[in-house]
């Protein structure tokens, strides 16, 4: 079906009409840049001896071009290219051009080397079917199209056949498909587990159940993990990584999910055109009379609350009420009882209710704030549902006890102060109720005491890529040096495979680690000595007397001129930093605030010690303490308080640590176009992501080594021709290239003759291709 599909589109297709004209015998093809399409072809129909070229265009213009700035364009025999790595000129016009003419074709996946590259179709593709698994299950790579379940597949056969964990790493821009391929990656794994497993009649039905489980952890987790947003309607708010344990025999034994990064802004202020949490409707469009009245909402309304009343209130195509009824039905298959299904949603409309207290200003001292009269309902429906004592949680936010010196005293607050406390607060359990939902389901999926010792997994991590915005702040340096780790992490990775891969084939060449090169950028944010910006960050944030300000000129006379990835912002206070994708300029407001995260501690000491126990637990690092004057306050048990870029940093390092144990995969998935339509393949766009989601830097790496490869028979079959007087009879492989090479009188440092391989630097094998069309 797959590959008939691209045989039907053929005839149709507007960008293939153009194939075939690509013959070699006399005419030269170079691609231009262009403004508008990144890059378009012509016929070189001049060549002056300044360097410069008379290009005749495929849009009809005719246009002078330096030399030096035209790329060369690939023979016909490599269009549309399983594999980008085997292209012979490996250059960006190229590669943008191969995947827009796959992508026409309805082939959405492509290899470029170790990535596998798919374009967001936009459109329901009937390549996933149990057929289609099918298909896929224990064929080599070589053998299928590209698709992610080869990788899926490549990855279980690994795990079984070598007893090592496997990773599959997912990555790229919201709304090019992260979660839907990591879910297609799921799915892939439950279907060729099972049918292992129900080998095994006695525990196959247990097994199937734990896989039912793991498919349904997703909808929980897009409930309260994902919005919709102006680039895609079911857009992942956090990052996570979900680990899939096999017994050695291949049987799922397990699942763990863990987490980072959620965007918790988003509870109490959701962008324009947004929306806050999918939860937030599901409960108020789904929940029936009775779970209202529980949850003191009565008949009120999305647009009866501050978190929900802005933005959209549904999204076109999606039932909020079914989408309930399916969260229902997971929490079900997850074994949630009744009561861990009404605690977590208590927690959901108990925020829903904070947002809804109005702060004013006190009559007499006008300052100071109050609560609005109207609030106190709200405050009371918000407190019954924590569990928590209205006087005191009213007292602990418009009148907070602090320590001054020795004394303890009332603060003063604005009601600025307290909506921003109550902001915070509002976020602080939002954030907890999600990881607290997170471990119920691991504690779900953990059957580790059931299965023997001897079980491995497949990671899948499913996190946002590069991000560069207009104004990018503390957030996207988090985002960005998690993905500067993760090229490093594939730079070298391709270094030990290319080197044992020529150490393997016997031949001389030794590859670079580019991932050394990525290092002077991860020092800078997280070496503490010298002391790099996270923990920069972190000195500032328990200073007295430090700002954003101080803070950012501090970082300057630390780096500005010491390294060569780092200069201050000119105009705004920030600075710049050079990652391997791109220079990008961020602005240093609200870091200090944004890293310590503080919450009002004298209500996180009262939702410690709540009625509910399960919002006690939320909050169960914050321990009661008495102080020696007695009063009563809330202190952070030891060890636990860490800063935003601390806890980044630190789940970070266990997330690569897990990795390098792994072998990995690497997937990337593209955006084709801003409105979300088939087919629109938007050219520019596309070859940015490439050069921020590395598969640019990928082929740069791959380029400075000997990037194509033929086994001799497939060199031997296809460049014979080119020689004349082969010697007679039989010929083993290695010698038989050995001699077609020397009579083709190839330059000796364009290949390398391996053990099975011919090895070629790139555009080598263009000019075969060539000299075979001239024949
Ligand atoms: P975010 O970072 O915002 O979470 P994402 O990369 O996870 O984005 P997805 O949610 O996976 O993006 O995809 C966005 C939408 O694109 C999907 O809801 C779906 O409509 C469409 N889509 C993505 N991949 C495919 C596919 N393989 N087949 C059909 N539709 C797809
Ligand atoms: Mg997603």
């Amino acid at each position: 079906q797959f590959i008939k599909s691209e045989e039907l589109r053929r005839g149709t297709d507007p960008v293939h009409g153009l194939e075939g004209n690509n013959d070699f015998s006399g005419k030269r093809y170079v691609w231009l840049k262009d403004a508008e399409k990144a890059f378009v072809r012509g016929e070189v129909v001049e060549e002056r001896d300044n360097g410069e070229l008379s290009v005749r265009c495929e849009d009809g213009s005719e246009r002078n071009v330096n030399s030096e700035h035209v790329d060369k364009v690939n023979p016909a025999k490599f269009d549309k290219a399983d594999d980008m790595a085997e292209l012979t000129h490996l250059n960006e016009a190229s590669v943008v051009h191969n995947l827009h003419l796959r992508y026409q074709s309805d082939l959405i996946y492509t290899y470029s080397g170790l990535f596998l590259v798919t374009v967001n179709p936009y459109c329901p593709l009937p390549i996933y079917t149990n057929e289609y698994v099918r298909m896929y299950k224990g064929q080599n790579r070589e053998d299928t199209r590209p698709h992610i379940f080869a990788m899926a597949d490549q990855a279980f056969r690994n795990l079984v056949e070598e007893g090592e964990h496997q990773s599959i790493l997912v990555t790229g821009e919201s709304g090019a498909g992260k979660t839907e391929n990591t879910k297609k990656v799921i799915q892939y794994l439950a279907a060729v587990a099972t049918s292992e497993a129900s080998a095994s009649r006695s525990t196959g039905k247990q097994l199937s159940n734990l896989s039912q489980q793991i498919l349904r952890a997703n909808p929980i987790l897009e409930a309260f993990g994902n919005a919709q947003t102006v680039r895609n309607n079911n857009s992942s708010r956090f990052g996570k990584f979900i680990r899939i344990e096999f017994t050695r025999s291949g049987q799922i034994s397990g699942a763990y999910i863990d987490w980072v990064l959620l965007e918790k802004s988003r509870v109490v202020k959701p962008n324009n055109r947004e929306r806050n949490y999918h939860i937030f409707y599901q409960l108020l469009q789904g929940a029936d009379k009775e779970l209202r009245q529980n949850l003191l909402l009565f008949d009120l309304q999305i647009e009866d609350f501050a978190y929900t009343k802005d933005g959209n209130d549904s999204i076109a195509g999606v039932s909020d009420t079914e989408e309930w009824n399916s969260l229902m039905e997971a929490f079900q298959v997850m074994n949630f009882s009744n009561d861990d299904r009404l605690c977590i949603l208590r927690t959901i409309a108990a925020i829903l209710h904070l947002g809804n207290i109005t702060v004013t200003k006190e009559s007499i001292r006008g300052d100071q704030a109050a609560l609005a009269h109207e609030a106190y309902e709200s405050l009371e429906k918000a407190c019954r549902l924590l569990g928590v004592d209205m006087d005191t949680f009213e007292k602990g936010l418009l009148h907070p006890r602090v320590k001054a010196g020795r004394e303890w005293v009332e603060k003063v607050q604005t009601p600025e102060q307290v909506r921003l406390a109550l902001d915070a607060l509002a976020k602080g359990i939002y954030e907890r109720c999600f990881g607290d939902l997170v471990n119920r389901i691991n504690n779900q999926l953990d059957r580790r005491s059931q299965t023997s010792d001897d079980t491995f997994f497949i990671g899948v991590l499913d996190i946002a890529g590069f991000e560069i915005f207009e104004t990018n702040s503390f957030e996207q340096l988090c985002i960005n040096y998690t993905n500067e780790k993760l090229q490093q992490f594939f730079n070298h990775h391709m270094f030990v495979l290319e080197q044992e891969e020529y150490a393997r084939e016997q031949i001389e060449w030794q590859f670079i680690d580019f991932g050394k090169d990525l290092q002077p950028t991860i020092d800078l944010i997280e070496l503490t000595n010298p002391i790099g910006i996270f923990s920069c960050l972190d000195e500032d944030c328990v200073m007295p007397k430090a700002s954003d300000k101080s803070f950012t000129e501090k970082l300057h006379s630390l780096w500005d001129g010491n390294s060569p990835k780092y200069r201050p912002s000119r105009l705004k206070q920030g600075f710049v930093l050079t990652h391997y994708a791109a220079e990008v300029e961020y602005t240093t407001d609200d870091w200090l605030e944004k890293n310590k995260d503080p919450l009002n501690d004298n209500v996180t000491r009262l939702l410690s010690s709540s009625t509910d126990k399960h919002v006690a637990n939320l909050f169960s690092d914050y321990i009661d303490a008495d102080d020696e004057q007695g009063f009563s306050r809330s202190r952070v048990k030891k060890g636990l308080f860490r800063t935003v870029a601390q806890r980044h940093k630190d789940q970070l390092s266990s997330l690569m640590n897990q990795l390098h144990s792994t072998h990995p995969h690497f997937v990337r998935c593209i955006l084709p176009n801003h409105k979300k339509r088939p087919k629109l393949f938007n050219a520019p766009l596309v070859l940015d992501q490439l050069r921020c989601n590395g598969v640019l830097e990928g082929i740069r790496i791959a380029r400075t080594g000997f990037p194509n490869r033929l086994l001799f028979s497939e060199f031997r079959q296809r460049y014979e021709v080119l020689c004349r007087d082969m010697p007679k009879g039989y010929l083993e492989g290695q010698n038989a290239a050995q001699i077609i090479l020397t009579k083709l009188g190839l330059d000796k440092t364009w290949y390398r003759v391996g053990r099975t391989k011919v090895f070629f630097r790139a555009g080598v094998l263009a000019e075969l291709e060539e000299q075979r069309d001239a024949l």
